[in-house]
């Protein structure tokens, strides 16, 4: 047999560029980002992970009952001039900071493994204390196992590389007051996750003396690497077995002849829990032990499955092919890594933590918004693709609201109808025909596509929500009456100011509510726009909450402001005075006057040529004078008081329509300079105290940290394209 036990370990790398890359990448920290190519070894508790571990890489591994393993330790080895063997933690996935703080602080720095030998038992109960294990020496303990990393860094001229991860063993049955059910599927679940990426190589670790079909860690092995590429079989304890059937069961396993892995299987010798020998004499007392793989019938299986040296270069060359194949999927996705933290980083924003900054960062958010605005305004939508969404629309809502709102006050907002005359039809008499009511007499106004107001609570003390109209009642003339008895003087067929203002009152009474409604509807789609142009702006969502709660409390006053504009303007039609310069109250009212005549004198009138229906109609002038002196001074005032009213109204409800849009709506709400939507501009930012400031664009904690990470990851990452290149 050409094997030589115990020889200095010197691994045969098929890359050894490559694996030097990967370790250069490791010692950058890429392996926190990437998963990188490495050993793990896995089995039930006591296989002796542990003693292989310390036969490969000379780490004195501290052995036996209870000192079985109870954490995931990495020993790592780098080519360094020095030598030096650092112990580090790293904490475990789900650690809370503080603890990760704790436990990140942790360095012990020794020379020698002889040191190491010496220390180890002291180390390892500082150890167990940080990361809160029960054992004998720290009784306080809460855990039995824990996430974090123990890792062994050694450095030395003549170390190769060869990171081997030692993995808490599985466990079948629980010990009372020691582990529990939970341990157990923990202790499951971290030797999953340690092999499941197909970058790691599973050593199954299985002790000869023991049957392999009891062994859980195959399957497991098997789940993880369906194909076999990854998973080697190392029988441990060869020694220990004494009868030749018993060697011979191992030998046939090792020959394929029971259980085949596709890599195989490779049997060692490792210390005994007996042996204490001196740390001095590891490498002799390895060759001694290996003497016995001389005799039968182990001397029947080849150099290369047997002993340590072999295995050492065994598992070098596995990781020569998992690099290699590796190797073109890690620079893509270190490159895909590094896109998305840039990304990442670049969703952040600029830094955000003196004054000056925050100002910059919100006067960039604020000019962005109200560019928004000014397109929203104009009806620009192809100037940005948010434009996409209805609600970002304005000014297109406004107007459809406003047209519908014309419409409807047209046809509802009078208390009575006005009495229709026959001959002419007014053209809104036509449009009243149009307008389909309720059956029980009421509008409701809300359209589709308005917001809904359930949405945005903060606006409940401004605006109304009930959208129910009732529809003008018939009687007019009666109400007239009534009006005109109650208030008549002492006239002669005439009547006093006060009937008429009286009467525009009355028949005005909706004008308050309707108005209300449609500038709550307006407030809506204004408010709802604001919102979703700040979303739209402001990509951080910290800053976008704050953001919108702290211009929340100012828009509230600006829409009271358009509110109550708009019931001025109401008060000013309804309490003064019925008075218009406009000349069309005129023309409205002789037009009404004219039909009357002509419907007085329609029952005299006759053909100029009896028979001629092509004649025009005539009357006789005698006629005309009993017509309009027939009447009684109250019939004549009452029909005046109608179609001055209706003259009248007609007026000052286009005039009142035309200002509620131009004061309320366009000016106060939308376009003018006090308008809510140029609140939040570069003037409300620079008006903001240091205090405010930050409050809404200052950077968390959590962000700052964020923001830290990323840049060193970035950095990381960077370093590694180089490597990688
Ligand atoms: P782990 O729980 O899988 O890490 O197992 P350990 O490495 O702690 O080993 C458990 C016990 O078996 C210890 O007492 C070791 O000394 C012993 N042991 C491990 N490997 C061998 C071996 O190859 N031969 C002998 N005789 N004992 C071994
Ligand atoms: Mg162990």
């Amino acid at each position: 047999m050409g094997l030589k036990p115990g020889d200095q370990p010197s691994l045969h790398l098929t890359s050894p560029g490559r694996l030097q890359k990967i370790d250069q990448l490791r010692e950058r920290n890429i392996g926190a980002y990437l998963p990188l190519p490495q050993l793990v070894a896995v089995g039930d508790q006591s296989s002796g992970k542990s003693s292989l571990l310390e036969s490969l890489t000379g780490i004195p591994f501290p052995r036996g009952q209870e000192l079985c393993t109870r954490y995931a330790t990495q020993i790592t080895h780098r080519r360094e001039a020095y030598r030096q063997i650092d112990i580090r933690i790293i904490a475990g996935p789900h650690a809370v900071q503080d603890h990760k703080t704790k436990l990140e602080s942790y360095l012990k720095q020794l020379e020698t493994t002889a040191q190491l030998g010496k220390e180890f038992p002291s180390i390892l109960t500082e150890i167990n204390a940080l990361m809160g294990i029960r054992t004998i020496d720290n009784p306080a303990g809460e855990n039995t196992f824990s996430e974090d990393v123990l890792k062994i860094e050694k450095c030395g001229p003549d170390e190769d590389y060869l990171t081997i991860i030692d993995v808490p063993g599985i466990f079948r049955t629980t010990t009372e007051g020691v582990t529990t059910n939970r341990d157990k599927e923990l202790v499951k679940n971290m030797v999953k996750r340690y092999i499941k990426d197909n970058r790691t190589i599973i050593l199954a670790v299985l002790p000869s003396n023991v049957d392999v079909a009891t062994q859980e860690i195959l399957t497991l092995a098997e789940e993880a690497d369906a194909a076999g590429d990854r998973t080697l079989g190392i029988l441990t304890k060869a020694d220990l077995l004494k009868e030749l059937s018993a060697k011979s069961a191992v030998v046939s396993l090792l020959e394929g002849k029971r259980k085949p892995l596709k890599l195989g299987y490779h049997v060692v010798t490792n210390r005994g829990g007996d042996d204490h020998g001196e740390e001095e004499d590891a490498s002799a007392a390895l060759r001694e032990r290996e003497t016995m793989f001389l005799e039968d019938p182990w001397d029947r299986l080849p150099d290369d499955r047997v002993g340590i040296a072999s295995l050492r270069e065994r598992l070098g060359d596995l990781l020569g092919e998992i690099t290699d194949r590796a190797f073109p999927k890690l620079r893509t996705e270190t490159r895909d890594r590094l896109a998305n933290a840039e990304k990442k980083l670049k969703d952040l924003g600029t830094p955000r933590q003196t004054e000056r900054e925050q100002q910059q960062y919100l006067v960039g958010i604020a000019s962005q918004f109200q560019a928004i605005v000014r397109a929203a305004l104009d009806a620009d939508y192809s100037a940005h693709p948010a434009f996409s969404r209805d609600e970002l629309r304005l000014i297109t809502a406004v107007i459809n609201t406003t047209e519908q709102f014309n419409v409807n006050f047209q046809n509802f907002a009078r208390t009575y109808h006005f009495e229709s005359k026959t001959g002419i039809a007014t053209e809104e008499e036509e449009d009243e025909e149009d307008t389909k009511d309720d059956d029980d007499g009421i509008l409701h106004l809300d359209m589709p596509g308005i917001p809904d107001p359930g949405d945005f609570p903060d606006l409940d003390r401004i605006i109304v929500t009930d959208w129910a109209v009732q529809s003008p009642k018939t009687g007019i003339m009666k109400w007239i009456d009534t009006v005109y008895h109650r208030s008549r003087g002492l006239d002669l067929g005439t009547f006093g100011h006060g009937i008429l203002s009286t009467a525009f009152r009355e028949q005005s009474a909706k004008w308050e509510m309707m108005t209300k409604q449609y500038l709550s509807l307006v407030i809506l789609v204004v408010h709802r726009f604001v919102l979703a142009a700040l979303e739209v702006v402001c990509v951080d969502t910290q800053v976008l909450q704050d953001l919108s709660s702290t211009v929340l409390g100012d828009l509230g006053a600006k829409y009271e402001t358009c509110m109550n504009q708009a019931i001025l303007l109401v008060h000013i039609e309804r309490q003064l005075k019925p008075y218009t310069l406009n000349h069309y109250f005129n023309v409205n009212q002789q037009k009404s006057h004219g039909v009357r005549i002509k419907q007085t004198l329609q029952s005299k009138a006759r053909r100029e040529y009896p028979g001629d229906e092509k004649r025009p109609l005539v009357v006789k002038l005698g006629d005309v004078e009993d017509a309009i002196t027939n009447k009684s001074n109250a019939e004549h005032a009452k029909e005046t008081i109608h179609d001055i009213l209706e003259a009248y109204y007609k007026v000052a409800y286009k005039r009142f329509v035309d200002n509620v849009f131009s004061q309320a709506v366009d000016y106060k709400l939308l376009s003018g300079p006090e308008s809510p939507l140029r609140l939040f501009s570069e003037q409300w930012v620079l008006g903001l105290d240091a205090e405010k400031l930050r409050a809404v664009a200052g950077e968390s904690r959590r962000t700052r940290e964020r923001r830290e990470r990323l840049k060193k990851e970035i950095e990381e990452l960077e370093v590694a394209m180089q490597i990688l290149r």
